[in-house]
C-alpha cells in the first residue's frame, strides 16, 4: 500500500502549515488532480448551483475519491452525518468487495457515494418514522468536502451527508440548516435589488465558532461517575481558591496543555480546518480554540470535527475533555460564541459599515433587519440554544442571561437614535459623513466598545451570539438565525416597496423604513450589564421573553406562527418541527433522569459509606476520650466541644440520608406523569432543585470529612493539579 507522506506528518515537523493545510480533504486541489476535467467542472457547477449530482458524475467522482483515499492509506469509508442527537454519526464500510470470480477488489461506486442506507431505526426520528419503515438515507452534501479521519490505526474516508427519511423528511440537523441558507439568500438578494445592488447570485451566511472547554486529568475524570456519565459534576465543594484572582485568563498556557493544543491544531490543519487562536479562559483548566470563520454549514461541520478531534487527542494525552456548559458549579461555564454575518458572493459583508455612502445604506438596512428578526423571534433564538446543560449557564448569574437582547455599542446607538429622531447632526465630526441618502449619517467602524455580558453583541462587522452552549452543535442556532433573518429581510423589503409604490422616491422610502424599524425594534436594544437585576426588570417592562429553562423554551416550537415561519421559508415542515420538539424534550427528561440516578449512585456508594466510616471513627475516638476523661481530668467544656463536633457531623449525615431517600422517591416519580411536558417541567421545577439541595448537604460534609476517606477527587484536585 502506498502511503502518502502527509500521513506521517506529525505536529513535530517544522513544515509551514500552508504546505499541508487540507491535505486530508478531497478539496479542489485533490479533485482537480483526480477527476477528468469535464467531470471536475461539472461537479463544481453542481456544487455552486446547489443542485443534485447525476449518477454519471457520481460514478467518476466516487472512483477519483476512492483512488485518492486509498493512496493515503484509507481502507474504509463512511457517510458522516448529524442525527438529531446533537452530535455526529458514522457507519464504516470497507472498500473491499469480492468479484464474481472470487477475486478481492476495492470498489466504491457512485451510488455508494451519493446515497447510503444506515439502519436508521436507532436514531431519533421524533415519531416521523415508525420502526417498520425505519429507512433513513444519507445523501452526499457535496458543498462540504470529504475528508480522511484518523482513528485507531487507520484512516477512514468520511463523506459529509444529509440524513433524510424515505419520504424526504429531514432526520438530521444539517438539512434544515442548508434550507435556511437557501431561504435567507433568496430574501436578501431581493432586498439588495431594491437597494440597487445587482449582480449578486448568492447571499451567504458565515459563522465562526469560538469553542470553550475544560481539560482535566483523566485519572480524576475516571474516578468521578458524574463526569463519566453526565459530563458535569453533581457534587463537589468549591475550593478556597476559585477564579477570584482572575489569574488564569490569557495567562501562560501550561506546557502539557500547549502540546495538546498543538496536536489538535495539527490534525485540524490536515482536515482543512483553519484553527486560528488558542488561549486560557477565565476558569482554571478552561481554554478556548477559535477558527477563522467560514460559510455557516462548513463552520458547523468543522466545529463538530473540532470537538471530536479534541476529545480524541485529549484522551491520548491523558486528559479528559469537558465540553459541558457547566462542569463545575460555582466556576465559570463554557460557551460557544457563534460569530455570525451575512455577505454576498461578490464579496460584500453586509454587516460591515463600509467606507462609501452606498455601503452604509446596505449596512444600516441589514443591521436593522437583524434587530427586527431578533426582536420578533427572540423566543425562537432562545429555544435554539436551550439544553439541559445550558440551563445551568444561562441566567445563572454569569455569561449570557436567558433574556435575549442586542448590544450595538455607543456609536451605533447614537446613529440609530439620530436617524430615528430625524436629527443627523451628530456632534462628533468624524462619525458623521454624508450618506448620499441625504440625511443618514455614515457609520465609522468602531470596534472598541464591547459589552461582554450581552448574549447578542455587534462586534464590528458581525454579530456574536454568545448564548450558544459549548457542547451543542451549532446547526440549530445558525438555522434559526438564518430563518429569522430571511423573514425580517422580507418584511423590510416589502415595507420599502410599498412606499415606492405609493409614489415615494427610493431614498425616502428606505430612510422612512429605517426610521420605522428603529422605533419598532427599540425594546430589543440593551446596552447595560446583562448580569444585573436591572435586565430582568427591563425584560418585564419591555415584554421581552424570559424563558428560564429548556421545557419553557421548547414550548416555543408549539406556537403556530413559529411553525408557520419555518414552513414559509421551507426550512422545517410542521412534522419536522414537531419531531424536533419531541426529541429535545425526551433528551432533556432522559438526561436529567440519568443525572439524578448518577447522583443516587454517588451518594450511596461513595458519600454515605465515606461519611459513615469517618463518623464511626469519630464516635470511637469520642468514646475512648469519654472513658479516659476522668483519669486525664478533661473539663466538661472540652468534652462537649468534641461532642459538638461529632454531633454536627451526625446531624448533617442524618439529613443526607433522609434526603437521599427523598431523592429515591423523586426519581421514580418522573414516570408517573402522563405527558412529556409534564415530565420535563417536573424535572426542571422539582427534581433539579432537590438535587441541588442534596448537593449542598453532601458538599458541606465533604468539607469536614477526613480527606483520606473521601473517595471522590475534589474540585481542588481537579482544578488545581496539573
Ligand atoms: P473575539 O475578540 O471575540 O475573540 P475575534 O475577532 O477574534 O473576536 O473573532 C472571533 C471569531 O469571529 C473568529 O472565529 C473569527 O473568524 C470570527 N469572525 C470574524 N469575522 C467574522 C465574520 N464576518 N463573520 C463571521 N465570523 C467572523
Ligand atoms: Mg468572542
Amino acid at each position: 500500500m502506498l502511503i502518502n507522506k502527509e500521513v506521517h506528518l506529525n505536529s513535530d515537523s517544522k513544515i509551514p502549515v500552508s504546505t499541508y493545510f487540507g491535505s486530508m480533504t478531497f478539496d479542489q486541489k485533490a479533485m482537480r488532480a483526480k477527476l477528468p476535467k469535464e467531470e471536475f467542472t461539472a461537479l463544481q457547477d453542481t456544487i455552486k448551483a446547489g443542485k443534485k449530482i447525476t449518477g454519471e458524475i457520481a460514478g467518476v467522482v466516487a472512483h477519483g475519491m476512492k483512488e485518492w483515499a486509498m493512496e493515503k492509506g484509507a481502507t474504509h469509508y463512511t457517510h458522516w452525518f448529524q442525527p438529531m442527537t446533537g452530535s455526529t454519526a458514522e457507519k464504516h464500510d470497507a472498500f473491499l468487495s469480492i468479484d464474481r470470480d472470487g477475486t478481492p477488489i476495492e470498489r466504491f461506486s457512485g451510488e455508494q457515494l451519493i446515497q447510503g442506507e444506515p439502519d436508521a431505526s436507532s436514531f431519533p426520528s421524533g415519531g416521523m418514522r415508525t420502526t417498520f419503515e425505519a429507512r433513513g438515507y444519507t445523501a452526499w452534501d457535496p458543498s462540504s468536502p470529504a475528508f480522511l479521519m484518523k482513528g485507531g490505526k487507520d484512516l477512514t474516508l468520511c463523506i459529509p451527508t444529509v440524513f433524510i427519511s424515505y419520504h424526504g423528511e429531514a432526520l438530521d440537523a444539517k438539512t434544515p440548516l442548508l434550507r435556511s441558507m437557501e431561504a435567507v439568500s433568496k430574501s436578501a438578494i431581493r432586498l439588495l435589488e431594491i437597494l440597487g445592488v445587482t449582480g449578486v447570485s448568492r447571499v451567504k451566511t458565515f459563522a465562526g465558532c469560538e469553542q470553550e472547554y475544560f481539560l482535566i486529568d483523566k485519572k480524576f475524570y475516571s474516578e468521578r461517575p458524574d463526569l463519566v456519565m453526565c459530563g458535569r459534576t453533581l457534587l463537589g465543594a468549591l475550593p478556597p481558591k476559585g477564579q477570584q484572582l482572575e489569574d488564569h485568563y490569557f495567562g501562560s498556557i501550561p506546557d502539557r496543555v500547549l502540546e495538546f493544543m498543538q496536536d489538535v491544531e495539527h490534525e485540524l490543519y490536515l482536515l482543512g480546518i483553519p484553527a486560528k487562536t488558542r488561549h486560557n479562559e477565565v476558569a482554571p483548566h478552561q481554554f478556548e480554540i477559535a477558527p477563522i470563520f467560514e460559510e455557516a454549514n462548513i463552520a458547523v461541520d468543522h466545529n463538530l470535527l473540532v470537538m471530536e478531534v479534541m476529545r480524541k487527542i485529549a484522551d491520548k494525552k491523558g486528559f479528559a475533555l469537558l465540553l459541558a456548559e457547566k462542569p463545575f458549579a460555582g466556576i465559570n461555564g463554557s460557551g460557544k460564541h457563534n460569530n455570525w454575518s451575512i455577505g454576498t458572493d461578490t464579496g460584500i459583508n453586509l454587516l460591515d459599515p463600509g467606507d462609501t455612502p452606498e455601503k452604509n445604506v446596505h449596512f444600516l438596512v441589514f443591521l436593522v433587519a437583524v434587530l427586527n428578526g431578533v426582536y420578533k423571534r427572540a423566543d425562537v433564538l432562545r429555544m435554539s440554544i436551550a439544553s439541559m446543560g445550558n440551563d445551568h449557564r444561562l441566567g445563572a448569574n454569569e455569561a449570557p442571561p436567558a433574556v435575549v437582547t442586542v448590544f450595538l455599542g455607543e456609536l451605533l446607538e447614537r446613529v440609530l437614535d439620530a436617524i430615528e429622531s430625524g436629527k443627523v447632526d451628530l456632534k462628533t465630526e468624524k462619525q458623521v459623513l454624508n450618506l448620499g441618502l441625504s440625511q443618514v449619517p455614515v457609520v465609522n467602524k468602531d470596534y472598541t466598545d464591547r459589552n461582554r455580558t450581552s448574549p447578542f453583541a455587534f462586534t464590528g462587522n458581525k454579530f456574536e451570539f454568545r448564548a450558544v452552549g459549548s457542547s451543542q452543535a451549532a446547526s440549530v442556532p445558525n438555522m434559526v438565525l438564518n430563518t429569522l433573518m430571511a423573514e425580517a429581510v422580507d418584511e423590510i423589503a416589502d415595507a420599502i416597496l410599498a412606499k415606492i409604490k405609493a409614489g415615494k422616491e427610493r431614498d425616502v422610502a428606505i430612510l422612512e423604513t429605517l426610521r420605522e424599524q428603529i422605533t419598532a425594534t427599540k425594546p430589543i436594544r440593551y446596552q447595560g450589564d446583562n448580569y444585573a437585576e436591572a435586565l430582568q426588570q427591563a425584560a418585564r417592562e419591555r415584554g421581552l421573553p424570559n424563558l428560564k429553562n429548556t421545557p419553557q423554551s421548547l414550548r416555543v416550537l408549539l406556537k403556530k406562527d413559529v411553525q408557520d415561519m419555518f414552513i414559509k421559508y421551507g426550512v422545517l415542515s410542521a412534522d419536522e418541527t414537531n419531531s424536533r420538539l419531541h426529541i429535545r424534550l425526551e433528551r432533556y427528561i432522559k438526561g436529567i433522569d440519568i443525572e439524578a440516578r448518577t447522583l443516587q449512585l454517588m451518594l450511596k456508594t461513595f458519600v454515605i459509606p465515606d461519611v459513615s466510616e469517618y463518623q464511626g471513627e469519630l464516635g470511637n475516638s469520642f468514646n475512648n476520650l469519654l472513658s479516659a476523661a476522668d483519669a486525664i481530668g478533661l473539663s466538661g467544656q472540652a468534652l462537649s466541644s468534641q461532642a459538638g463536633n461529632l454531633k454536627l457531623l451526625a446531624e448533617s449525615f442524618s439529613t443526607l440520608i433522609e434526603m437521599t431517600a427523598e431523592l429515591d422517591e423523586a426519581v421514580e416519580k418522573i414516570e408517573s406523569f402522563a405527558t412529556e411536558f409534564e415530565k420535563a417541567d417536573y424535572c426542571a421545577d422539582e427534581l433539579l432543585p432537590l438535587m441541588s439541595k442534596v448537593r449542598v448537604v453532601a458538599d458541606s460534609l465533604e468539607q469536614i470529612v477526613d480527606r483520606s476517606r473521601w473517595q471522590l477527587p475534589t474540585y481542588s484536585e481537579m482544578l488545581f493539579q496539573h
